[in-house]
């Protein structure tokens, strides 16, 4: 992934793609990343709300599902199952022709509680399509080209 601009934009894009990249460059014309109007920004919009989050640690994250069941499909409004609880509503759903199931993104969270990685990997997820739960996975990482290999030729 090429990024074009060391500004809050372009770092920002470039700390999230390497989350689930690891091929990121990033180029700056200048001398130094946030030297464009980021520079002159006394506070940027958000910077509060994002140190608090830091601070309190994530309570809500994006999972990507997808159902054991290649018959059933997700239309919308599905909630997510966890060891028997709702824990999640839907963001999209969508079937997937490459892997041959549906696959759909989730905000999951824990009553209030901070999310560890481990506690939403090691749950027994269920998806509730007209009112029968569907076994699936849940997974943090995308189900198809993972590490964007496709994309990268
Ligand atoms: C005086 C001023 C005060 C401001 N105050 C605030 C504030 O208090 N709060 C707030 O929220 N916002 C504020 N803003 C707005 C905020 O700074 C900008 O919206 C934000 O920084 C834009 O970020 P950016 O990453 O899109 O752009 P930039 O920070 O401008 O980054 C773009 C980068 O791309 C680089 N670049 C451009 N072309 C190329 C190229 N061809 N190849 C490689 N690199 C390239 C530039 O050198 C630059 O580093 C202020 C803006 C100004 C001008």
């Amino acid at each position: 992934m090429l990024i074009i601009g060391g500004g809050i934009v372009g770092c920002s894009v470039a700390h999230l793609a390497k989350r689930g990249s690891t091929d990121v460059l990033l180029l700056e014309r200048k001398k130094r990343l946030t030297c464009g109007t980021t520079w002159h920004a006394a506070g940027l919009v958000g910077r509060e709300a994002l140190l608090r989050q830091r601070e309190a640690r994530v309570r809500l994250r994006l999972v990507a599902v997808a159902l054991e069941h290649a018959d059933r499909l997700l239309y919308h409004n599905e909630p997510i199952w966890r060891n028997g609880g709702i824990v999640g509503r839907p963001t999209s759903g969508m079937f997937d022709h490459f892997l041959n199931q549906s696959l759909g993104l989730r905000y999951v969270a824990n009553g209030g509680a901070p999310l560890s990685d481990e506690w939403i990997t090691a749950g027994r997820y269920e998806v509730e399509i007209a009112a029968e739960r569907v076994p699936a996975r849940a997974s943090l990482r995308p189900f198809y080209d993972p590490n964007s290999e496709r994309v990268r030729g």
